[in-house]
């Protein structure tokens, strides 16, 4: 595998965490830190700050993301963001099918894949989550999960599309337990997650996408997890919530 055809991106997800006025103050502690990074940095947050972060990350080399976005363009959705909303503020990634959603707010891969195709369609980049939970890992049937999950969410997404869509394999156990994959945990799933979508697309398409690891990942771990052929970055839940730490996976990813 040749990592110098894919973009690494390390992605922040803030989770239900930091009020506007603690998101401003976290992106203007980030920014310096990782101005000269050799990679792609992103911050999704939650809505209420999208507006501020945008502001803050104004002429410099972060990216902001939102946690979630609906299919529909607009109406009875009480609650829900379109991708409209979202674009129209400069929003460039969208986090989708995080485990969260689909434990606590009864995401399906049905809805993931609906989510997807919206973002696509409204030039949003996605950063699509799959992951096996601790008891299918037990029962060896990980692959199978995660072959699923990648059938289902990217079902009739063209693979002009998918090159622009971001895989985050999260193992569901090691999301936010401080338990994480280790880095051969890591690689073998997602260099499964790239054949998979070589036997879907093509083997250029699959070369193409950046399959991120996310799950307890922290400035102690990154430089190994990053240093994996398959995995071109990291979509990280508490370490990013921290400058110091998120800055230093910035630069593992770098390296
Ligand atoms: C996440 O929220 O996607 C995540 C990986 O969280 P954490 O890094 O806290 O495990």
């Amino acid at each position: 595998m040749d990592k110098t055809k894919r973009k690494a991106i390390i992605a922040g997800n803030w989770k239900m965490n930091k009020t506007p006025n603690e998101a401003k103050e976290l992106l203007n502690a980030i920014t310096p830190l990782v101005k000269d990074a050799d990679c792609e940095v992103v911050a999704c947050v939650p809505y209420v700050d999208l507006s501020v972060a945008l502001e803050v990350v104004k002429g410099t080399n972060v990216k902001i993301g939102a946690e979630n976005c609906h299919w529909e363009k607009s109406g009875a959705y009480t609650g829900e963001i379109s991708t409209g909303m979202l674009t129209e503020m400069g929003v460039e990634y969208v986090v989708l099918g995080h485990s969260e959603r689909r434990q606590y707010f009864g995401e399906t891969d049905e809805t993931v894949n609906k989510r997807t195709k919206a973002a696509l369609a409204a030039g949003l980049k996605p950063i699509v989550c799959v992951g096996e939970l601790l008891w299918e890992r037990e029962c060896d049937i990980t692959e199978e999960v995660i072959a699923r999950q990648i059938k289902l969410d990217l079902f009739d997404v063209s693979a002009e599309d998918v090159k622009k869509t971001v895989i985050a394999y999260e193992p569901v156990w090691a999301i936010g337990t401080g338990k994480t994959a280790t880095a051969d945990q890591a690689e073998e799933v997602c260099a499964f997650i790239r054949a998979t979508l070589a036997k879907l697309y093509d083997k250029e398409t699959a070369d193409a996408v950046t399959i991120q690891y996310g799950g307890s990942m922290n400035d102690g771990n990154a430089d190994e997890l990053l240093s994996k052929a398959d995995v071109d970055g990291g979509l990280i839940g508490g370490a990013s919530l921290v400058a110091e730490k998120f800055a230093a996976i910035v630069k593992a990813a770098g390296k």
